[in-house]
C-alpha cells in the first residue's frame, strides 16, 4: 500500500508575490525558486495542492472568471517548468465583506481546513504525512485542523524570515525564508524520506 501525500502550498506569498488581491498576469510575479521547489517537491513524490483564500471574489475586486483564467495560466507556467500542479482549491467567500452568495461563514476559508479536506477526500491522500507550506499562522490552522503533521511557515514573498514571534510552538515544524529553502532543508528532505520507506515497505 502506497501513501498519497500532497504539498499543500499556499497562493500569494508563497508563489507569488502578495500584491493583495493579485488577479492579472501582469500583478503575478512568481517568487524567487518556486518552479524549483516544485519540481523537488514533485521528485519526492508529493502531489502539488495549492489552498488559496481569494476573498477578491466574494468582495467583487474580480470575477471568478478571471480567477479561473489566471490560475490556468499559473498552471500552465508550472507545466511548462516540468512542474505540474495537481490541483488548485480557493475559497472565494468573505464572512463579513462579501456580496450576496459569497457572504458566508464557510468552511473552506482558511483557517478553516475545508479546502485540505476536499483534497484529501478527492486524491485520496493520507493528510497526516501531508506537508503544508504557508506564510500566514491561519495557512498552518488550516492543516492543523485538517491533521496535517507537517506545517512549515514562510517568509511572506520569499524575502525575509517568518515572524515567528507570535508563533505557538506546536503550530509549525520549522520557518523559513521561502519555498525553496524549505523543501531542500534536512526537515523536508527527512519526512519525505521517512514516508516514501513506509510507503516501499508496505507495498
Ligand atoms: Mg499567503
Ligand atoms: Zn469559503
Amino acid at each position: 500500500m502506497s501513501v498519497r501525500r500532497a504539498a499543500f502550498i499556499d497562493r500569494d506569498g508563497v508563489i507569488n508575490v502578495d500584491r493583495a488581491y493579485v488577479h492579472r498576469r501582469e500583478d503575478f510575479e512568481f517568487v524567487s525558486g518556486v518552479f524549483e521547489a516544485a519540481r523537488e517537491l514533485r521528485r519526492l513524490g508529493f502531489f502539488l495542492v495549492v489552498v488559496t483564500n481569494q476573498s477578491g471574489i466574494g468582495r467583487g475586486i474580480y470575477t471568478q472568471p478571471e480567477f479561473d483564467a489566471l490560475t490556468d495560466w499559473m498552471k500552465q507556467q508550472f507545466a511548462v517548468e516540468r512542474a505540474p500542479i495537481d490541483a488548485v482549491y480557493f475559497c472565494p467567500h468573505h464572512p463579513v465583506d462579501a456580496v450576496d452568495a459569497y457572504r458566508r461563514v464557510c468552511d473552506c476559508r482558511k483557517p478553516a481546513p475545508g479546502m485540505l479536506l476536499s483534497a484529501g477526500r478527492d486524491l485520496d491522500l493520507d493528510l497526516r504525512s501531508s506537508v503544508m507550506f504557508g506564510d500566514r499562522v491561519s495557512d498552518l490552522q488550516a492543516a492543523l485542523a485538517a491533521g496535517v503533521e507537517h506545517r512549515f511557515l514562510l517568509g511572506t514573498d520569499g524575502k525575509c524570515p517568518p515572524d515567528t514571534t507570535l508563533l505557538s510552538a506546536s503550530l509549525h515544524s520549522a520557518s523559513f525564508r521561502n519555498l525553496l529553502d524549505a523543501v531542500l532543508s534536512p526537515e523536508v528532505q527527512r519526512i519525505a524520506h521517512a514516508h516514501s520507506n513506509v510507503a516501499v515497505e508496505g507495498s
